[in-house]
């Protein structure tokens, strides 16, 4: 079910509870600020979601109340990610859904990075 971009932080999504370790993933790499982990239904032979380690719910969220640190941070992991997984070297997609008509179904910014076969015009 898509979720509304400016909705309040709900603590108990799913990714707010791999964040704290409740539940597991497959770590790609974590810093200060953000953590990417391989998607648990990949659409692509690459499919990793990079998140930021606060409480922003879209990248609507994001954009309008994270620090430049925490913004330079999370960009620079996505990158970092391309280039661990491969992923940088035949080409590849970073998308976010964001709110109800761009499809986000869980209420915690993520980046997805697909890669590692042509992606044809869109995916997810
Ligand atoms: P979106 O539609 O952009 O909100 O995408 C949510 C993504 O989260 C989907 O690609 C799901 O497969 C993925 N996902 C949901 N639960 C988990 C989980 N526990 N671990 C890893 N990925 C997940």
């Amino acid at each position: 079910m898509p979720i509304d971009a400016k909705q309040p932080y709900d603590d108990q999504n799913i990714f707010a509870r791999i964040l704290r370790g409740e539940i597991p993933s497959k770590t790609v790499m974590e810093t200060d600020h953000s953590l990417a982990f391989h998607d648990i239904n990949p659409l692509a032979p690459i499919h990793v979601l990079v998140i930021p380690k606060g409480d922003y719910v879209s990248w609507d969220d994001f954009t309008a109340k994270a620090s430049d640190a925490e913004i330079a941070d999370f960009v620079r992991t996505i990158g970092e990610v391309a280039r661990m997984t491969g992923a940088d070297t035949q080409g590849y997609r970073v998308l976010s859904n964001s709110g109800k008509r761009g499809g986000q179904e869980v209420p915690h910014l993520h980046m997805h990075v697909f890669g590692g076969a042509p992606l044809g015009p869109m995916l997810s």
